[in-house]
């Protein structure tokens, strides 16, 4: 038998449907130093710390996912940044052979003071979300959050270089759809990529996500009529949701995720990890599968990566809102989006 032959494929997560699963998003804690109104009630409850991943169980899950063939990885929350000792746990994600992109989605209330050490320590890009340039809309939304915070942490970011920089705008009816084009404006002078997000329906939250979307294509109309023609941006990664577009003479761009209107479920590449050690296969869909329950019953890395593989093979092709299937089991904030 030719060498070649002798050893079989290196075993990588490719689903049913033949879509490549590279692209792993991590919830670093489902805990929240904000509380915006379509991510959980204000009286939300946190996890246990008991049942959220140790970071040397992270590790240990990471290094399995990374070894299958997961080259890029994304922190989230709830706010990533109120994990315990985050600088480290990013300096140990970037240093794993195989990591080529490692980013943060963040409320960017910390990034004043995190920005820095935080690229130090390896973090490619930041996604920050602002939904509004109001400072009073700004703490009605996030219940009690301060825009000038969020703004220097953005400034921070900037600074420590890491870029592109990307705003997350999710577009709710009567509290910010009338700001879009503020929003959009913002490109103009600045090399920022602004992301207009449909609301999603979760759990308890679904009915007034359900009341307040605005549609991907309302909100573009609202942008072109103030600003003008929207360019689509040549060469784009067809994975990512939001196809990119430029204002004439823009610095930045401008995408939009229309998870609810424009579903993007055949180019899905992604893979969620909870905080509390679920395989998350679909954002939109209930179905996980337990990893830490066994980790800590002692299975081996072996039999771990065997039941990752399989569980990954098991990704559903897609949501099921259109049919009226709304994810129960756990609010945005306990996913990371
Ligand atoms: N705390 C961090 C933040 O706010 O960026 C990371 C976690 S947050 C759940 C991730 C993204 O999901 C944010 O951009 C947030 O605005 C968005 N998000 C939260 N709830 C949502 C919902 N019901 N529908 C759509 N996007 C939502
Ligand atoms: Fe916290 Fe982010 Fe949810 Fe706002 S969107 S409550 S910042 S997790």
């Amino acid at each position: 038998m030719p060498e070649s032959l002798s050893q079989p494929p290196a075993l990588s997560l490719i689903d049913r449907f033949g879509r490549r699963l590279n692209y792993l998003r991590i919830s670093l804690t489902d805990a929240c130093n904000l509380r915006c109104i379509y991510c959980m009630p204000e009286q939300m409850t946190f996890m246990p710390r008991s049942h959220l991943m140790t970071d040397a169980e992270l590790f240990t899950v990471v290094r399995v996912l990374v070894d299958l063939g997961v080259d890029k990885i994304r922190l989230t929350g709830g706010e990533p940044t109120v994990r315990p000792q985050l600088v480290e746990i990013v300096r140990r994600l970037a240093a794993l052979p195989g990591v080529r992109d490692l980013s943060m989605t963040t409320n960017g209330l910390l990034l004043p003071q995190l920005a820095e050490p935080l690229a130090r320590a390896g973090l490619d890009r930041i996604n920050i979300s602002i939904d509004t340039l109001d400072p009073a809309k700004f703490k009605r939304i996030t219940r009690w959050g301060k825009l000038d915070t969020v703004w220097a942490g953005l400034e921070a970011a900037e600074a420590a270089g890491l870029r592109p920089l990307k705003i997350n705008a999710v577009v709710t009816r009567d509290f910010n759809d009338d700001e879009v084009v503020d929003l959009a404006r913002l490109t103009l002078q600045r090399e920022w990529h602004i992301r207009f997000i449909e609301l999603m329906p979760f759990g308890s939250e679904a009915d007034f996500a359900q009341s307040a979307v605005v549609s991907s294509t309302e909100t573009r109309q609202r942008i072109e009529a103030a600003l003008g023609p929207l360019q689509p941006v040549p060469g784009h990664d067809l994975h990512d949701p939001a196809r990119p577009y430029r204002l004439a003479g823009a610095q930045g761009q401008i995408g939009f995720i229309s998870t609810i209107t424009e579903p993007f479920c055949a180019g899905c590449n992604r893979l969620r990890l909870t905080a509390d050690g679920k395989l998350r296969l679909c954002l939109l869909r209930d179905g996980e599968f337990d990893i830490l329950t066994p980790l800590r019953q002692g299975v081996d890395s072996a039999t771990l990566r065997q039941r990752i593989h399989a569980a990954a093979y098991h990704k559903p092709w897609g949501h099921g809102l259109p049919s009226g299937d709304i994810p129960q089991l756990r609010l945005m904030s306990q996913i990371g989006g």
